[in-house]
């Protein structure tokens, strides 16, 4: 299970407001995308449903659960960073594998995930590899693989392909999608891309000023924009 609900959260850095007051209800196992302009609080958002900020004020549930105050080791989310957080001394195997490592996993238990994420992501034959002898998408393919392992609730990832260029990025979008329809976790995915947005998204949430323009589905947004910034945003006709 992995439904997410923010109940009136608000953060704040010091005297700076970024977030005034959102409420969101994810549903388990859906494709949320947060979209909106640089600076708009998309990342703080997403850090503060993994426990990586506190709120100032609000609640965030997982599964009906209260972790407005739980550690991110105690949410069972997996955050995905950019490739480029990958350890450049480790192999594609124990880069996959360190979550489990450092949870103390069983030999034999470590192994079958490995594989199994291995498997999944197409990755079997490059194991042994560092990542600086793999291509961009693969790394990023063991990032989200370090993700796999851990079995989440859900996903977040933090505009995971903006150092990857156009033509790879339009590949991992479908293998994310892919990836999103075998595993049915849910995801949230942060993009200040439109296109990104309206091709991965069952839902979106558009934010703009660290507040929640729309949240529906990219055809609701595109047929019946909340307002003139959804529609300049999405680029839709109104
Ligand atoms: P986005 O990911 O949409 O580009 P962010 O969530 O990173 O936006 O940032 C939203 C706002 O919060 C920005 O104005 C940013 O400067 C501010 N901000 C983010 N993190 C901090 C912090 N640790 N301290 C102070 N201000 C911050
Ligand atoms: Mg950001």
């Amino acid at each position: 299970m992995g439904s997410i609900t923010l109940e009136n959260v608000n953060k704040s850095f010091g005297e700076v407001q970024v977030i005034p007051d959102i409420s969101l209800d994810i549903r388990d196992g859906e494709f949320v995308v947060f979209v909106g302009p640089s600076g708009c609080g998309k990342s703080t958002l997403l850090r503060l449903i993994a426990g990586l900020e506190d709120t100032t004020k609000g609640r965030i549930l997982l599964d009906g659960q209260d972790v407005t105050k739980a550690p991110p080791a105690r949410r069972g989310l997996a955050m995905v960073f950019q490739s480029y957080a990958l350890y450049p001394h480790m192999t594609v195997r124990d880069n996959i594998a360190f979550p489990l490592k450092m949870a103390k996993a069983p030999r034999e238990v470590i192994d079958q995930k490995v594989e199994y994420a291995a498997r999944t992501l197409n990755l079997s034959s490059y194991l042994d590899r560092r990542p600086r002898a793999l291509s961009g998408g693969q790394r990023q393919r063991v990032a989200i693989g370090r993700a796999i392992v851990r079995e989440p609730k859900a996903f977040l990832f933090d505009e995971p392909l903006s150092n990857l260029d156009a033509a790879l990025r339009v590949n991992m979008r479908l293998e994310i999608t892919e990836l999103h329809q075998q595993l049915k976790t849910t995801m949230i995915y942060v993009t200040h891309d439109q296109v990104e947005a309206m091709t991965m998204a069952d839902r979106i949430v558009v934010l703009n000023a660290g507040r929640v323009e729309q949240f529906g589905s990219p055809l609701e947004l595109y047929k019946q924009p909340a307002n003139r910034f959804v529609a300049g945003f999405i680029g839709s006709p109104k």
